[in-house]
């Protein structure tokens, strides 16, 4: 029998239904078989509910499904900061990183193989867009960290490769998974969008009415002149804007945007360019993290020094803004914001 549905591309009760509407039965073990699978991480643990009568059941629903998962296809550890691949059946690969938090995992995952938003900073902008990811491929993610890499997932960031309002229904359906109650579980505020500034997907964003999620937004420059050159989106959607989407945003969620600022030396890091930042930002509701430039052989960029991102931090907050610097665990396997998509791995995709 032909495998229909993908366990990773629907919550339970899409899953369920799926196998009802097929086999107009079904619906409860269907129900099981999911929260077990997401449980235990395998399908064979199913056994135990499996009562003797519903074997025959069970084992058509099994066949129905598709629980094939990408290949893992590298790992690498730095400290405690782990980054893994996985390779899809035609050849690509995505990058993920787990990094360690206080409170538990932070697990970044990657909405699109390369991207096509072209910010100048950004190793996964020189790709291109190759292609967006599928639901069930954004969830693997997930699901590998969990039970591959034997790695509890307690924050999830969509802060690997690709703007995720770009594959925005893709994004959105993985949320409804990754939040499922007897799938992962994962709570909607421990999920974190982050955006370049597409404004259209903030719109969207809002008129989906999911707004449990958080909302990050990497800003990156203190005017127009300098948004425009570091990162193209802006020539479409401009400060102004970006800035009334932000409104209406944190008018309907009530919540905080989390504001991501890669400080690049000479570029957007001096004191003028803080205020700039303050006066945009005011009246919004915001949280502001400073990032260190994660510089690459033979960059156009350098990183700014750890005094003038002090400054920085420090002119933020006295105009009132809650900031924090950003530790740069992972640098060295380029796991820091914006930074993924490595030449490596650019040269693979090449070769494809
Ligand atoms: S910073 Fe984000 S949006 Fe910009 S090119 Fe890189 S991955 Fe795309």
């Amino acid at each position: 029998m032909q495998s229909l549905f993908s366990i990773f591309s629907l919550d339970q009760a899409q899953y369920a239904d799926s196998i009802f509407a097929r086999l107009q039965k079904g619906h409860r073990h269907a129900s099981l078989l999911y929260s077990d699978w997401y449980r235990q991480g395998q399908v064979s643990s199913a056994a135990h509910w499996i009562e003797p009568q519903a074997k025959a059941l069970v084992e058509e629903l099994i066949a129905l499904t598709d629980f094939t998962l990408p290949e893992l296809s590298f790992s690498k550890k730095e400290g405690d900061v782990v980054k893994f691949l996985l390779r899809f059946s035609d050849g690509l690969e995505s990058e993920s990183v787990i990094i360690p938090m206080k409170f538990g995992n932070t697990l970044c995952i990657s909405s699109q193989v390369g991207c096509k938003m072209g910010c100048a900073f950004c190793e996964t902008g020189k790709m291109g867009l190759i292609r967006h990811l599928s639901v069930e491929e954004i969830v693997s993610q997930v699901f590998v960290a969990k039970f591959h890499m034997k790695s509890p997932v307690r924050n999830i960031v969509f802060m690997g490769m690709g703007e995720p309002f770009d594959n925005f229904d893709a994004v959105m359906q993985a949320v409804r998974v990754l939040v499922c109650e007897t799938g992962f579980g994962i709570a909607p505020s421990r999920i974190t969008i982050s955006t370049s500034g597409r404004v259209d997907g903030i719109y969207r964003l809002i008129e989906e009415g999911n707004l449990r999620v958080n909302l990050a937004l990497s800003l990156n420059a203190p005017n127009d002149l300098v948004r425009n050159r570091l990162m193209p989106v802006n020539r479409k959607w401009d400060l102004q804007e970006l800035k009334k989407a932000m409104e209406a945003y944190c008018m309907q969620a009530k919540r905080s945007i989390l504001i991501e600022y890669v400080m690049i030396d000479g570029i957007n890091d001096s004191e003028e360019s803080a205020r700039e930042v303050a006066a945009f930002l005011q009246g919004l509701d915001v949280k502001i993290n400073l990032i260190p430039y994660n510089p690459q052989r033979r960059d156009l960029f350098a990183a700014s020094s750890e005094e003038k991102i002090a400054r920085f931090r420090e002119i933020l907050s006295e105009e009132g803004y809650f900031t924090l610097i950003r530790g740069t665990k992972g640098q060295s396997i380029m796991a820091a914001c914006g930074q993924l998509g490595n030449r490596e791995m650019r040269k693979r995709m090449i070769s494809i």
